[in-house]
């Protein structure tokens, strides 16, 4: 049987599973509670399938197949007929629970439950379905068309067929699949979230500007891009959610959000997709 795909959540990260899915070739689902999020998800697909044609890593014809692949809808009965779905909604633990069970009543009973969250415990989402051994993370990299990596995260349930298939999904997508356990944060944010917070900090202490940061951990470090540019690129909204599932699970202080990261987000700077955060960007 050939896969289909449902991403929940039409995001940055959920229209970027998607372009990912349907140049696969894949038939895949988006859907968003919200309708504009769809007309811009799909917006943005467009946008950056266009770029690859330009590139010359797609034909015109690719292109057109891979948009007709995508199917949108407002409603969560759209996963009907699924065999993969990937939630990939808002950074928020009762968010995903009730996606989660919603999810496990109307996916198909041999579906994949898998999960982008960037740092909330699998076992945890799991347990809130009657299929915990079918729920996993996938945890795809920003932006998904560009990023080799899919962070795999088995919960305490997942079975091993689930992470089989898991694994060569993944590898269908194109993508490195590279496993991980069940703590906050996996090893991608375990590692990524205590560096951008740190250079957070530095700037609210003075120790430099943004731009001297970023400056510094690309040209001494050789980071492709610095830690702040980043922190703008995921979203300071989803680094302040993340931050917080590594303090409350892991207990150590060292995880406390930068007060001055939580001053951008209460002030609705949430870094490229609202237009400022440390940077400004233009519409
Ligand atoms: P985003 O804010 O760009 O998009 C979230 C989307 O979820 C919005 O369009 C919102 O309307 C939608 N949504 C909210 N509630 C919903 C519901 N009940 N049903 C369907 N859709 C709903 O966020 P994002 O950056 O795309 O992040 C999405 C997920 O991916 C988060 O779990 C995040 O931690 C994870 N993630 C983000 C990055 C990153 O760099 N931003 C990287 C890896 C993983």
């Amino acid at each position: 049987m050939s896969d289909r795909f449902a991403i929940v959540g039409a995001g940055q990260m959920g229209n970027g599973i998607a372009h990912v899915c349907a140049t696969s070739g894949f038939p895949v689902t988006l859907i968003d509670v919200a309708a504009e999020a769809l007309a811009k998800g799909r917006a943005t697909i467009e946008r950056n399938l266009d770029r690859q044609v330009k590139k010359g890593s797609l034909d015109a014809a690719a292109k057109d197949a891979a948009l007709g692949r995508i199917t949108t809808s407002t409603a969560l009965d759209g996963v009907e007929g699924a065999t993969v779905v990937v939630e990939a909604a808002t950074e928020r633990k009762d968010l995903k629970f009730q996606i989660f069970r919603d999810l496990d009543r109307l996916a198909g009973q041999e579906a994949i439950l898998a999960t982008n969250t960037s740092s909330i415990s699998i076992t945890e989402i799991a347990a809130v379905t009657t299929r915990p051994g079918q729920v996993i993370g996938m945890h795809f990299m920003n932006p998904v068309p560009v990023m080799a990596l899919v962070e795999v995260i088995r919960g305490l349930a997942t079975t091993d067929a689930t992470n089989t298939r898991t694994v060569a999904l993944a590898r269908a997508l194109g993508k490195t699949p590279v496993e991980a356990n069940d703590f906050p944060g996996f090893i991608a944010n375990r590692i990524l979230m205590p560096m951008i917070n740190e250079a957070c900090y530095a700037v609210m202490e003075g120790v430099g500007t943004p731009e001297a940061v970023d400056q510094v951990m690309k040209l001494g470090m050789n980071h492709p891009m610095g830690p702040l540019t980043l922190a703008d690129l995921i979203g300071l909204d989803t680094c302040v959610a993340i931050l917080e599932v590594l303090h409350a699970g892991l207990g150590d202080p060292k995880y406390r959000p930068c007060p001055l990261l939580r001053k951008y987000v209460a002030a609705g700077w949430y870094g490229r997709k609202s237009g400022r955060g440390f940077y400004q960007y233009d519409a």
